[in-house]
C-alpha cells in the first residue's frame, strides 16, 4: 500500500494494517460485535456493526456476534432474535452461530478462582453501598475493606459458598485487589461477582452469581482470541483494567480501540431511553418508524445499503459529536433514487375532469419506471376524462411563478397531455371542489407535435382505475435538537406531537395493487414510501420515508 492510499485510511484501519504488516497474530483480523440484549438495535449499533464487519470484510477477517448478557434481571429471548434479524438484514453474517458472553460462566469463574488463589481478589462482606462510601475520589485513597487481606483459603471458600448460593443477595461480593490510590477509579478494587438469585434467560437458574460487565467483557474477547476490540469512548478508562485482567490471567490479549458514538440530533439513542418510549406507550413500538431503530428505519422505508453508507459517510472520529439527521435522510434519497419504481400516489385528491376527452374512452400510457436505469423497464397507467391531482397543484388565484394549475393555465399530466385550466367548482363550504380542464390531443407524451408550451408537469391518478390507500407522514421524533440533558425537564417533554400525520383517502396507481409489505416506491414529487406490514391485500398502508428533496426536473 502506498503512503498515500494508508493516509485515507481511518485510524482504526491504520492499526489494523500495521499490525497485520508486522504479522502480530499471524496477521489475523478477527473483530465482533457485542450487543446486550437489552433492546432493540439502533442506529449507533448500525455503525458499530457497519465498523466491525466491515473491517473483517476489508482485511480477510471474521467477526463474531455476542450477546454481551451477563446480567439476567433486563436481557429477553425476544431481544436477541430481534438482533439477529437487524445484523443479517443491514447484511453481514457472522462467524459461526451467535456466541453468548454467559457460554463463557463456568470459564470465568475459573479465571476468578485463579485471581484469587494468586491473591488478587478476596471476598468482600460490605455491601455494594458501603464499598461505594469508601471509594474515595481520584485524590482522595480508597479505604480498604475490612476484608482486603483474607487469607487465599478463606477466600476461595467463601467465592464457592457464594457459587453455592450459601450467601443472601447483597451481603458480599468478588472484588479484584488491585490499587488503593489509583487515579482511575475503574481499578480501585473494583467488583468482579455479585450474588443473584435471578433467572438467566439461557442459563436458567444454574449460577446465583454473575460476574459484571467489566470484569466479562474483556474476558470474552479474550476467550474467542478477538484481535480488534473496538469500543465506544466512554470505556477507554476502563482499558486499564481489561488489561490488568489479561495481565494476570496470562489470556490472549485482545486490542481495544475505541472511537466515537455515533449522535444524531432530534432523536435519543440509548436502548434505556427507547425502551421508556415503547413501555409508556408513546410510540407504538420497537419498530415504530420513528424510531431511531433499525427495525424502526425498516419499516420506515430504508433499505439496508442506504443505512451502510450513511455509515461510511460518517466515519469513524476519536471525539464526540452529533451528526445532522439530514445526513441520513441524504443517505436513504441516494439510494432510493436509483432503485425505487417512480409511480404516481395523490396524498390531498382532487377531482380533475377533462371536458374535451370521450366520456368512455381510457388510454394505456406507458411510462418508464425509473429514468435512472432503464433495466427497470416500464408500466402502463390508465388515462381518461375523470381524474384525481394533488389538491396543492391548483391555485384560484396563483402568482406568477407557480408553474402548476390555475385558471387559464397550461400544465403537462406526466407521460400524458398538456391540460388548459378553463374552470372549477366550489363546494358549499367555499373549497374548490373540481377542476375542469380541455386537453390538446396531438400533445402526448413522446409524440408531441402540438407546439403548446407548459413548465409544470404534474402527477395525477385515474379515478376509476385508483386504488384507495392510507398513508402515513413522519415528522422528526422530538421539537428540539438535543432533547436530553435538560436539568428540569425528562426527554419525553420534548417529543414532536405532529410527528405522525395519517391520511386515510390517499389514492395511488393501479399498477401499486400487489404491492407488498417493505416495497419501496418514489411517489413521483410527493417522496419515497413503503408498504407498511400493516397492510392486508384489501387495504394498502404506505409509510413515508422521506421527502423528495427537489420537486420533478423538468425532463
Ligand atoms: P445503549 O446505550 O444504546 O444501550 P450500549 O453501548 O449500552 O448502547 P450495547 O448493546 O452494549 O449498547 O452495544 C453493543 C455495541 O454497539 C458496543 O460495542 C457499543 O460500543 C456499540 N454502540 C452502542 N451505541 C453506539 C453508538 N451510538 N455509536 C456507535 N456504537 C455504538
Ligand atoms: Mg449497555
Amino acid at each position: 500500500m502506498s503512503t498515500e492510499e494508508k493516509k485515507k485510511l481511518n485510524f482504526i484501519e491504520q492499526i489494523v494494517h500495521n499490525d497485520i504488516e508486522m504479522n502480530k497474530h499471524e496477521g489475523r483480523v478477527h473483530t465482533r460485535f457485542p450487543p446486550e440484549p437489552n433492546g432493540y438495535l439502533h442506529i449507533g449499533h448500525a455503525k458499530s456493526i457497519c465498523l466491525n464487519f466491515g473491517l473483517a470484510n476489508s482485511y480477510g477477517g471474521k467477526t463474531n456476534l455476542r450477546f454481551d448478557d451477563t446480567n439476567p434481571t433486563k436481557e429477553e429471548t425476544e431481544y436477541v432474535d430481534a438482533i439477529k434479524k437487524d445484523v443479517e438484514w443491514l447484511g453481514f453474517k457472522w462467524e459461526g452461530t451467535e456466541l453468548y458472553a454467559s457460554d463463557y460462566f463456568e470459564e470465568l469463574y475459573q479465571f476468578a478462582e485463579k485471581l484469587i488463589k494468586d491473591g488478587k481478589a478476596f471476598v468482600d462482606d460490605s455491601s455494594v453501598e458501603e464499598i461505594r462510601a469508601m471509594r474515595g475520589t481520584p485524590t482522595v485513597p480508597m479505604t480498604p475493606s475490612p476484608n482486603r487481606d483474607r487469607s487465599v483459603e478463606e477466600n476461595l471458600a467463601l467465592f464457592r459458598g457464594m457459587r453455592a448460593g450459601k450467601y443472601e443477595e447483597g451481603s458480599r461480593v468478588l472484588r479484584a485487589k488491585i490499587s488503593l490510590t489509583s487515579p482511575n477509579m475503574h481499578l480501585r478494587d473494583p467488583i468482579m461477582y455479585r450474588i443473584l438469585f435471578a433467572h438467566h434467560h439461557r442459563t436458567g437458574d444454574a449460577w446465583c452469581i454473575y460476574p459484571m460487565y467489566d470484569y466479562a467483557h474483556g474476558q470474552s474477547d479474550s476467550i474467542e482470541k478477538i484481535t480488534h476490540s473496538i469500543c465506544t469512548l466512554e470505556f477507554e478508562n476502563h482499558r486499564p483494567l481489561y488489561k490488568w485482567f489479561i495481565k494476570h490471567l496470562e489470556i490472549f490479549p485482545s486490542r481495544q480501540i475505541e472511537f466515537a458514538r455515533l449522535n444524531l440530533n432530534y432523536t435519543v439513542m440509548s436502548k434505556r431511553r427507547l425502551l421508556r418510549l415503547v413501555e409508556e406507550g408513546l410510540v407504538t413500538g420497537w419498530d415504530d418508524p420513528r424510531m431511531p431503530t433499525i427495525s424502526g428505519l425498516r419499516r420506515r422505508g430504508y433499505s439496508p445499503a442506504s443505512i451502510r453508507n450513511f455509515a461510511t459517510r460518517v466515519g469513524v472520529a476519536k471525539r464526540d459529536n452529533v451528526i445532522d439527521l439530514s445526513l441520513l435522510e441524504f443517505s436513504v434519497r441516494e439510494d432510493l433514487n436509483k432503485t425505487a419504481p417512480r409511480v404516481m400516489g395523490v396524498l390531498d385528491p382532487i377531482k380533475l375532469v377533462i371536458t374535451n376527452y370521450p366520456e368512455e374512452k381510457t388510454e394505456d400510457l406507458t411510462i418508464v419506471n425509473n429514468p435512472e436505469d432503464e433495466s427497470m423497464g416500464s408500466r402502463t397507467i390508465p388515462f381518461s376524462k375523470h381524474l384525481y391531482i394533488e389538491r396543492t397543484d391548483f391555485m384560484e388565484d396563483p402568482p406568477k411563478k407557480f408553474f402548476r394549475l390555475g385558471p387559464g393555465r397550461n400544465v403537462r399530466l406526466k407521460g400524458a397531455y398538456i391540460i388548459h385550466c378553463e374552470d372549477f367548482v366550489k363546494d358549499e363550504n367555499g373549497e374548490v371542489s373540481e377542476v375542469h380542464a380541455t386537453y390538446y390531443p396531438d400533445s402526448r407524451s413522446g409524440s408531441d407535435t402540438s407546439g403548446v408550451k407548459s413548465k409544470g408537469v404534474l402527477h395525477f391518478v385515474s379515478q376509476k382505475e385508483a386504488v384507495p390507500v392510507e398513508v402515513r407522514l413522519y415528522d422528526r421524533l422530538f421539537n428540539v435538537e438535543a432533547p436530553l440533558g435538560h436539568e428540569d425537564k425528562d426527554f419525553t417533554e420534548f417529543l414532536n406531537k405532529d410527528s405522525l400525520t395519517v391520511i386515510k383517502n390517499a389514492l395511488v396507481e393501479p399498477s401499486l395493487k400487489d404491492a407488498k409489505p417493505g416495497d419501496r416506491f418514489q411517489f413521483m414529487r410527493m417522496g419515497y414510501f413503503c408498504v407498511d406490514p400493516d397492510s392486508t391485500d384489501e387495504h394498502l398502508v404506505f409509510n413515508r420515508t422521506v421527502t423528495l428533496k427537489d420537486g420533478w426536473k423538468k425532463k
